[in-house]
């Protein structure tokens, strides 16, 4: 039997969203400082340069850079189901503004999905996502 670790890298990155449709201050464009953490858990490797590790955090924070911080941070991120949110997009776009269109509406829960689900197809050996909208709300998804 062999034990499994533990491993969490954080990251941070800035979005704007809205959510069509709420019934509070949220259906207004604003903007989230998310603090994003990516647990993996996995046995430990057992030979080479990765021994004793359950990943490199330097190819964790490779990984989660690309498939994640970069295309997100600084971006418009919205629901491309959503009339309102789409007009919005399309005006940016037409003004070169980044936009990151997803088939959901943009909760904190579905966005933390989104990328365990992102980050699954990497075959990292994720466990879950912890994603802060501000210092005192995030969202676990561990499936
Ligand atoms: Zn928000």
């Amino acid at each position: 039997m062999s034990e499994t670790f533990k491993i969490t890298k954080e990251f941070r990155f800035e979005i704007a969203h809205l959510l069509d449709g709420h019934d509070g201050k949220c259906q207004n464009l604003h903007g989230h400082g998310y603090v994003l953490q990516v647990e993996l858990t996995d046995i430990l490797c057992s030979e080479g340069p990765k021994e004793g590790m359950v990943f490199d955090f330097g190819d964790l924070k490779e990984i989660v850079e690309q498939e994640i911080v970069l295309p997100m941070d600084h971006s418009f991120i919205y629901d491309t189901r959503s009339e309102r949110e789409s007009k919005i997009a399309q005006v940016l776009i037409e003004c070169h503004s980044k936009v990151y269109g997803v088939p959901f509406r943009t909760t904190a829960e579905l966005i933390a999905q989104h990328i365990f689900k992102r980050l699954k197809q990497n075959n990292l050996p994720i466990s879950a996502v912890r994603l802060w909208e501000s210092a005192h709300s995030f969202c676990e998804y561990r499936p």
